[in-house]
Order: structure tokens, then C-alpha cells, then sequence
């Protein structure tokens, strides 16, 4: 493992173009189940049907009842973990550039990063089905489930993407550009099954990429494109990679 935070650290270092692709992994460390393995929504409820978007419009009741209220409890409560203020400093040191992140708990950019690809959306900010109207999390008014828009009375859905639903048009461009251009492309916490964000390590891989995974599980990149997994936790693993990048 040493060694190969070693190599990863040296890859970064020597890297004019670094990009860190983010799944719900780095966020487990902050108090937010992923959606799949251990301790996982998974276990309580399917995903696939309750963040499905046909599903919501059905029955966006049941949808806000059985998943969205305590999603958006966990995520207010939320802070951001030594993963997300470890890809700060990498920033900060101008070894990171951008962030390409499939989560909607907006946990990078309250830990400071500047250039953020909220890749599925956000659960930032709500709007009404009906006339649109928008409300951020503040303004969120759950004494009610569903809660209703203040002018319509129509039911308010987040403003992320749903599976079944189209990725947010700038943000595929940005990030399939950004694939194809970097030299280093670190991917954390994703189990890198969902797509088009699991294509991105894909594009950078055949653009000459390396690719340094960081996951405390094998996942599918792990024996075919990843050059480098680092398994563990992010908050460590990026913890130990800065501290060999002090090294150097
Ligand atoms: P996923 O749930 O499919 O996979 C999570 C991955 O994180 C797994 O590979 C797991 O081994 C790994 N992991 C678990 N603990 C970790 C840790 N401490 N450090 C690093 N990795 C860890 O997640 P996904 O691939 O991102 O796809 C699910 C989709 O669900 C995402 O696209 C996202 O939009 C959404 N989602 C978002 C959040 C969030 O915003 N925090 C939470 C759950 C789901
Ligand atoms: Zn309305």
C-alpha cells in the first residue's frame, strides 16, 4: 500500500491536468448511506424504484414518506469529511482542478472546492412540478409530506437527477471534455455501475489517463482500468496521500 501511494502521489505531482471523479463513497464518512453495499439504502428500500423518476411522478407521496424526509435530514445535518477537505488542499496546492462528483449533498463545496461538475444535480435546491417555482433547503417547509409550492400548492420535487432522467447538458460537456483532456483522473467512492458517470474513467483511461482508485472495496474498474486502487477509506487514503505529497 505504501508503495503505491507512493506511485499515485508521484502520478498527481507530475500531473498538469488532475480531475477527481466522486461517488456517494467519499460522503459515507459524513453520515450519508450509499446507495449500495455495506449499511447501504439498499438494505431498507430499492433505490432503483424510489429515485426512479416515473416512480416520483406516480407517487411522489409515498416517495417524500418512505426516502426524500430522511435523505434531507441526513443531508442537512451533514459536514464535510477529511475526504473533502483533504481534495480542497489538493486544490489548493494546484494539484487538483476539478471535481466531477455523482452526489447531491453539495459536501464539496461547503469543504471549499471552487470548480465543482454537480454531475447528478443537487439536493441544494426544490421545485414545483406544476408552475416551477423554485426554494432552496432553507426554505424547505416539511411540516407537511409531500411539501407544497407556497404559490401553487403543487407537490415540489429536488432539483437532482432521478434515475430514468437526462444529465444536466453543460455538465456531461464539461466533464466528457475534462475526461479527455486530463492526465490523472482519481476516482472516489463510486462503485462506478451508474451511468454515463461511469464512463468518464472510461474516456480518460483511453485518452492516456492514469487512473487512481480510491474505494475500501474492489469495484469493476478495480482489475480492468484503474492503474492504482488504494483500498481504504477516503478521509485516510487522501489523508496519506497528502502526506507523501508533502514528501516530495
Ligand atoms: P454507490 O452507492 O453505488 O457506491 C458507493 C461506493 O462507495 C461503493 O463502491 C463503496 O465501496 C464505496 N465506499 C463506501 N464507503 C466508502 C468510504 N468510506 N470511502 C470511499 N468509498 C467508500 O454510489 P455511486 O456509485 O455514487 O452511485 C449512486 C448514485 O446515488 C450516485 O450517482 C448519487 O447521485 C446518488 N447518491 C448520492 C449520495 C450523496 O449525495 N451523498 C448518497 C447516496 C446516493
Ligand atoms: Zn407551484
Amino acid at each position: 500500500m505504501e508503495n503505491l501511494i507512493e506511485k499515485a502521489a508521484s502520478k498527481i505531482k507530475n500531473s498538469k491536468l488532475t480531475i477527481a471523479l466522486t461517488g456517494a463513497g467519499i460522503s459515507v464518512e459524513s453520515g450519508i448511506p450509499p446507495f449500495r453495499g455495506k449499511g447501504s439504502l439498499w438494505e431498507k428500500f430499492d433505490p432503483m424504484k424510489y429515485a426512479e423518476i416515473n416512480y416520483f411522478l406516480k407517487n411522489p407521496n409515498e416517495v417524500w414518506e418512505v426516502f426524500l424526509k430522511d435523505f434531507e435530514k441526513t443531508l442537512k445535518k451533514a459536514k464535510p469529511n477529511s475526504g473533502h477537505k483533504g481534495l480542497f488542499e489538493l486544490e489548493k496546492k494546484g494539484l487538483l482542478t476539478t471535481i466531477i462528483t455523482q452526489n447531491i449533498d453539495g459536501l464539496h463545496q461547503k469543504a471549499g472546492s471552487n470548480d465543482v461538475i454537480e454531475f447528478h444535480g443537487s439536493f441544494a435546491n426544490f421545485y414545483c412540478l406544476e408552475c416551477f417555482e423554485r426554494v432552496d433547503i432553507q426554505g424547505l417547509d416539511l411540516s407537511q409530506i409531500p411539501p407544497k409550492c407556497k404559490k401553487c400548492n403543487g407537490i415540489l420535487r429536488p432539483d437532482c437527477v432521478f434515475f430514468g432522467e437526462m444529465i444536466p447538458q453543460d455538465a456531461l460537456e464539461r466533464a466528457s471534455m475534462l475526461a479527455s483532456q486530463c492526465e490523472v483522473v482519481i476516482v472516489i467512492g463510486t462503485s462506478a455501475l451508474v451511468q454515463p458517470a461511469a464512463s468518464i474513467p472510461v474516456v480518460a483511461k483511453t485518452s492516456k489517463a492514469f487512473v487512481i482508485e480510491i474505494n475500501p472495496e474492489p469495484t469493476p474498474l478495480s482489475d480492468s482500468i484503474a492503474d492504482i486502487t488504494l483500498l481504504g477509506e477516503a478521509g485516510s487514503v487522501i489523508t496519506d496521500l497528502l502526506i507523501e505529497l508533502e514528501t516530495f
